[in-house]
């Protein structure tokens, strides 16, 4: 049995970009979407597990499918759930045009908006969108977070606030996207080091992503069952990390293990651990298609 207490609704897969650094491929061309019947269905899950306090909605882009998303974070906070959202703030045309994107937010409870802005998303850290909705947010008096990627691409230093909003820097990944993008100078690492996942602690699930299919994942692109099919409840307590065919790897011996235990074919050196994980996972897809799913996140 876990203990979640947040989940991620990955409510789309397609985005207005397709940044290189991008964990599940968005896409303007991607399929899958979240329909309100299925959001409304998952919360519902979500509320009678009895652990969970925090809702996330992301993607792909969630402002995408704007009423959908909105509908949904009213049913969340009427759940009494905290609720996040996760945007690229594409819509942020100007000050005055992103309070009206924002202003149906402000009636939510317990809300934040989460932001991204870096140098993959934007020619700036801070694009001029990201700086119209953050100036809109604080007229609002709505909570914002700044989320930004490091670029080992660029000497220019990431800001550290905006208008006294903290910028969070997190580093970057290679999965998903990057894996393929941006590792061709950064092949730093011998595949025997990668040992340990140092992103996700499998023993301690505190929180899940769910795609727009019903997957449910504990890392993107890892699956532990499918809530349209089995259930939230009994999917958690059914769950151990150390009976998952690829979890229970990982926690023995990190994604280098994967390699070892599979025989997967694989280069000396990889841009990180995620960057040997994701690779060895596209290899292993066809052993187990249920679990290393679903295709967008592979690139497919
Ligand atoms: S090492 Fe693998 S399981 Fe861990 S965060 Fe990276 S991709 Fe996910």
């Amino acid at each position: 049995m876990i203990d979640l207490n947040h989940i991620h609704l990955l409510i789309t897969f397609r985005c207005d970009r397709e940044c290189d650094h991008c964990f599940v491929w968005g896409s303007p061309g991607n399929k899958g979407v979240m329909s309100y019947e299925s959001i409304e269905y998952i919360l519902n899950q979500a509320k009678e597990l009895g652990t969970i306090d925090e809702v996330s909605f992301e993607g792909g882009e969630p402002f995408l499918y704007y009423p959908i998303m909105l509908k949904g974070v009213n049913y969340a906070d009427k759940l009494g759930f905290k609720v996040e959202v996760v945007t690229d703030g594409y819509w942020g045309t100007t000050t005055q045009d992103a309070i009206e994107w924002l202003n149906p937010f402000t009636s939510v409870n317990d809300f934040v908006l989460s932001l991204s802005s870096d140098l993959y998303h934007s020619d700036n850290w801070l694009s001029e969108e990201a700086k119209n909705i953050v100036e809109a947010a604080l007229t609002l008096g709505l909570s914002i977070n700044l989320l930004a990627v490091e670029n080992p691409f660029t000497k220019e230093e990431c800001p550290s606030e905006y208008k006294g909003v903290k910028v969070s820097l997190s580093k970057l990944m290679y999965r998903g996207r990057a894996s393929e993008k941006l590792v061709d100078i950064q092949r730093r690492k011998d595949w025997k080091e990668l040992k340990e996942c140092p992103y996700e602690d499998f023993k301690k699930q505190e929180r899940v992503h769910i795609d727009p299919f019903g997957n449910i994942h504990v890392c993107q692109g890892i699956v532990i069952g499918n809530i349209f099919r089995e259930g939230l409840s009994k999917i958690i307590s059914n769950y151990d990390p150390a009976k998952h065919p690829i979890v229970k790897d990982i926690l023995e011996g990190g994604p280098k293990r994967l390699i070892e235990k599979y025989s997967v074919p694989h280069q000396n050196r990889y841009a990180d651990e995620c960057h040997l994980c994701y690779e060895a996972r596209k290899l292993l897809r066809i052993k187990y298609p249920n679990i290393l799913c679903p295709d967008p996140v592979y690139g497919v």
